[in-house]
């Protein structure tokens, strides 16, 4: 689970940032509202906790952009405020939840997840693709009457690409969803585990094809 922390109070991103991780999350932190839209921009976050009263641009507009932009990540409004008006603003410009500081590691926790169960409940819960189908409970790509096992990150790449597919997939997002940072060394390591997938996809005879976009990253493709 991969979240996006926006909050500009340093102590309190940092205090949360450290719960979270100790629940077994990752936690990128943005302090401002325009480098949190950056990041949720990339839609790799199963959810975006996001404060109201941010510097360079508020959490309602980065919520707002976010939605326009059909990124539908669930969000989870901080605010300083208790009034009614900016839970209403707040759940109008499409956020899941909110909260009101102060609040409760407990209460927080809670909340999270509420919003990511919600979505991995959602009805797609073994992706496919073509003749393939993702186990997610066994971690296996199924094709036809046979299956094989792949690793976490490989099936995560596998995920990724259903859940995007007719579109393309950049390393980038590779590595910040499966990766977990941008530490540029990791960008190899993509091309690595894209040729393992192949590999698998062949021993299973499989008419999926992982289509190589030349410097920009790759799709999936049905072969007649
Ligand atoms: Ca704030």
């Amino acid at each position: 689970m991969r979240i996006l922390l926006v909050e500009d109070e340093i102590g309190l991103a940092e205090a949360v940032g450290a719960i979270l991780r100790r629940e077994s999350y990752t936690v990128d932190i943005c302090y401002d509202g325009k480098s949190g839209l950056k990041s949720a921009m990339t839609g790799v976050y199963d959810c975006i906790v996001l404060d109201i009263m941010l510097p360079g641009m508020n959490g309602l507009d980065v919520l707002t952009y976010l939605r326009v932009k059909e990124i539908d990540t669930p969000v989870l409004l901080l605010t300083a405020k208790s009034e009614t008006i900016d839970k209403i603003n707040g759940l109008d410009c499409g956020a899941d939840d909110y909260l009101t500081k102060p609040f409760s590691t407990g209460e927080l926790l809670a909340r999270l997840r509420a919003l990511t169960r919600r979505r991995n409940a959602a009805p797609d819960i073994n992706p496919k693709y073509g003749d393939i189908t993702l186990d997610l409970k066994k971690g296996e790509i199924i094709c036809g009457g046979d299956s094989v096992i792949v690793g976490r990150k490989e099936f995560q790449m596998l995920e990724m690409l259903i859940a995007n597919a007719g579109q393309i997939v950049t390393k980038e997002m590779f590595v910040k969803k499966v990766w977990g940072n941008d530490d540029d060394s990791e960008y190899n390591n993509v091309e690595v585990y894209i040729s393992f997938l192949r590999k698998k996809l062949t021993m299973l005879h499989s008419h999926v094809n992982i289509r190589t976009k030349r410097g920009v990253g790759y799709c999936l493709e049905k072969l007649s």
